[in-house]
Parts: structure tokens; C-alpha cells; sequence
């Protein structure tokens, strides 16, 4: 595996491997199993001809002030052998100011989707996520690009610049991997105390009653109450948020489900932020 700190570097060795297909996992490092299986996904996607390359970027451009830029869990050489492992061809791991020219003053913004939800509890994170993906895109030049649905509005978002701006990449979607106990996997889960974290699979645990009432027609008014309710029920928990939403769209939702919809959780163990999010079906629906 071949690693790269600049963008003319991996920019020539791209050059060298075209015309096979290129696929691109971005991540912020820190890797664990939920990644793997991105990378994964990505060494079938380009088949025994392509390449894969996996983006190690910790980007401040998506953090606000009094978030955790600094504290964010960083190991390079471990993410490197996981990396290595799962048989990807090249890792991109610049420093910030390889990718930011001081004099930058370019960013790309989804005008409505990048406020609401998460957009609104972190003002201006859309913003950095959108700039950056767009900055690696046009650095790596991918027919194909990886990205977790755990991140479900971030996919969203991509999905949108890539559509508004004629990006020629297609874009991937790719299931939420768990722990054993339901938590879903994140970077930031070794930041939890280890009383957090046996109260975090309340998450998961709102998320499995929520998928089940979903198709008695339930209105999504009281299904959200009720996983509201859940979430509050743990003492630790503190809920920053409980939407409901059209699945395909993200636009809110009413009366009684008629349409796949996903639920979104944002809630705060501590200093951590923990998401969470399902699909639920109608059930008319129910695949
Ligand atoms: P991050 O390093 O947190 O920016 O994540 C990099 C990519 O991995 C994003 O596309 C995430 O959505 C995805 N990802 C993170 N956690 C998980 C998970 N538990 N399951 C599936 N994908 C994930």
C-alpha cells in the first residue's frame, strides 16, 4: 500500500493506475470495523482491474469552536496496517495545510439541506464536509466513492453537490456496522466513559421499537414521542435531538407513514455526540 502526503504525489500515481477505475473511501481515521467494511465494499466495487485508496483527513474545516478537533482520537501507523490489511492500494493522509491554501476563500455549501438537522445543532459543519469531499473528489478523481449511511444526512449532502455541481462519480451507500450490544460503531465511542457506554445502546435499542411500531400505522408525531421518551428515560442521555423524515428527501413528515422514513437521533453522552439513525417502513413497504 502506498502512502501519500501530497496531493501532486497521489495525483501522479493516479495517473500511472488510469484508465482502471479508481474507488475512494474518505475517513477521518481512527479506523474500526464500520470503515473496514467501506473498504471492503469499495475492493469488490472496483473489481480485480481497479484501485482503491482510502482518505485519512481529520478536517477542521467541519469542526466548530468548543468542538473536539483537538480531541479527536488520531493513529496513523494502526489505521496504516488495518489499511493494509484489507488490501487497499493507496492511503491520501495530507496535513491540513496541504489541503488549505491560506489564501482559500472557495467553499461549497448545500443552501437548505446542510442547514437543518445536524446542520443546525453544528452550524456550518455541512459547509466544511461539502468543501472537503469536493476538494478530495477533484484531488482523487473517483468514478466511485464510498460513504457510511451511520452519517445519514452527510450522504445526503454528497449526494446533492455531486447531483448540483455534475460531479461524474457515483456514490455508494453503505450499511451501518453495530457493536455487538447495538451501538453503532463510531471513532468518537473510545471518548465515552465506561458508564456511557453501557447507557449508549439505548440508541439502538429506541431504534428497534421504533422500526417495529412503524408499520401498525402509528402517525410519526407519536412515533417520535415515543422514541423521544426512550432516549430520555436513560438518566445519562442527553437528547439534542429526534427527527422523523422522508427517507429519499429529508423533508419532515406527518400523519401516519405512507412512505418509507428515517429516523435520526442526536444525543450527547458527556462531551460526546452520538448519532444514530434507521429506516422504517410503512407496512405497505416493509421490504
Ligand atoms: P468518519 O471517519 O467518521 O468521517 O467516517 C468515515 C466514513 O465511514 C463515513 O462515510 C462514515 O459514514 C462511515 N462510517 C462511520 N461509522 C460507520 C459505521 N458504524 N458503519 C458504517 N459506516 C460508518
Amino acid at each position: 500500500m502506498k502512502v501519500f502526503r501530497s496531493k501532486s504525489a497521489v495525483r501522479a500515481q493516479l495517473a500511472d493506475w488510469r484508465p482502471a477505475p479508481i474507488v475512494l473511501v474518505p475517513t477521518m481515521g481512527f479506523l474500526h470495523e464500520g470503515h473496514l467494511s467501506l473498504m471492503r465494499l469499495a475492493r469488490e466495487r472496483a473489481g480485480s482491474e481497479g484501485r482503491v485508496v482510502a482518505s485519512i483527513f481529520v478536517n477542521p474545516t467541519q469542526f466548530g469552536p468548543g468542538e473536539d478537533f483537538d480531541s479527536y482520537p488520531r493513529d496513523e501507523a494502526r489505521d496504516f496496517d488495518l489499511l493494509r490489511a484489507e488490501g487497499m492500494d493507496a492511503v491520501f493522509s495530507p496535513e491540513a495545510d496541504e489541503i488549505y491554501d491560506p489564501q482559500a476563500e472557495t467553499i461549497v455549501e448545500t443552501t437548505e439541506l446542510g442547514k437543518v438537522l445536524i446542520g443546525k445543532l453544528r452550524p456550518g459543519h455541512f459547509r466544511g464536509v461539502a468543501t472537503i469531499v469536493t476538494k478530495l473528489f477533484n484531488i482523487i478523481r473517483p468514478d466511485a466513492a464510498i460513504f457510511g449511511q451511520k452519517d445519514y444526512q452527510q450522504l445526503a449532502v454528497i449526494r446533492t453537490i455531486v447531483r448540483d455541481l455534475d460531479m461524474d462519480i457515483e456514490i455508494i451507500g453503505a450499511p451501518i456496522q453495530r457493536e455487538a450490544d447495538g451501538l453503532a460503531m463510531s471513532s468518537r465511542n473510545v471518548r465515552l466513559s465506561p458508564e456511557d457506554r453501557a447507557a449508549a445502546p439505548v440508541l439502538a435499542r429506541a431504534l428497534d421499537e421504533a422500526e417495529t411500531m412503524a408499520p401498525t400505522g402509528i402517525t410519526a408525531s407519536r412515533l417520535r414521542s415515543h422514541v423521544r421518551a426512550r432516549l430520555e428515560a436513560e438518566p445519562r442521555a442527553r437528547v439534542q435531538s429526534v427527527d422523523i423524515r422522508d427517507a429519499a428527501t429529508l423533508t419532515p413528515v406527518s400523519g401516519s407513514l405512507t412512505r418509507p422514513a428515517v429516523i435520526l437521533l442526536a444525543v450527547s453522552f458527556g462531551q460526546v455526540f452520538v448519532i444514530d439513525n434507521r429506516v422504517v417502513y410503512p407496512a405497505q413497504e416493509v421490504p
